[in-house]
């Protein structure tokens, strides 16, 4: 029971889409058939692109290294990251839901706010393969204009949203991976609930949901030790330490 209220608590914004569904069904079962072949089609189209993201950002969390990310897109980047972030959100492909888990994973490698904004907006509305029909469809001088007003309200969001967003209130999961002035660290994400951690370093880990969390960044020298071990004991090599 409790276990079925957790998932229900977890998964919210699920319960309420098919609480209307059922709503739907009752008093309107016309648009019911409608929306179900809409859903299907999305979920189709889903199950054909995430896939793909998923694998992609799961190579790339296991095999690009935290300070590489940190270099290109991070608070540190400067220029060089923001023009990294347009790039990337300009070469990509597929439709903007697919570029959440690629932003999730690139915070959580220490990207900026500011640069995980410039690659989702200019992902959303300025990707070279949009311009591209923009322009056969209204006019090369229509799409110009548009892509070089649009490009700079980016930068500004970028730079305003970094103002007001930090990433400390990110949720908890992003928090303990992104923010760089943590020096203990880990992804939840990958966490096998392993326990290990908690009962080398108990006054720094425990386990909630049934995966590790840090339960603070104050970690005295003769504690660093320990935290070390957890470090190196970790099966999933999810923890870092920077003293
Ligand atoms: S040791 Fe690693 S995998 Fe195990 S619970 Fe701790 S963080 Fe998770």
């Amino acid at each position: 029971m409790t276990q079925l209220k957790e998932n229900l608590k977890n998964n919210k914004f699920l319960v309420l889409v098919l609480m209307a569904y059922v709503g739907v069904s009752i008093y309107m079962p016309d648009k019911f058939i409608h929306s179900l072949g809409n859903s299907w089609y999305y979920i189709k189209e889903m199950l054909m692109i995430m896939p793909v993201i998923l694998l992609l950002t799961s190579l790339i969390t296991a095999w690009v290294p935290r300070k590489t990310i940190e270099n290109a897109f991070g608070s540190n980047s400067g220029i060089k990251g923001s023009v990294f972030s347009f790039l990337l959100g300009s070469f990509s492909a597929g439709p903007i839901y697919a570029a959440f888990p690629v932003c999730k994973m690139l915070l959580n490698k220490g990207a900026s706010i500011s640069n995980i904004v410039i690659i989702l907006s200019t992902w959303a509305v300025i990707k070279i393969p949009m311009l591209i029909t923009e322009s056969k469809f209204l006019g090369p001088e229509f799409m110009a204009v548009r892509w070089i007003l649009t490009t700079i309200a980016i930068f500004m969001m970028g730079f305003i949203t970094a103002k007001f967003v930090k990433t400390k209130d990110l949720p908890a999961d992003d928090i303990e991976l992104s923010s760089p002035e943590n020096s203990l660290s880990l992804d939840r994400e990958y966490c096998i609930g392993c326990g290990v951690c908690t009962k080398i370093a108990p006054s720094h880990f425990h386990m909630v949901n049934k995966k590790a969390r840090i339960m603070t960044q104050v970690i005295t020298l003769a504690e660093q030790a320990s935290i070390n071990e957890a470090v190196e004991k970790c099966p999933a090599k999810i923890i870092r330490f920077h003293p």
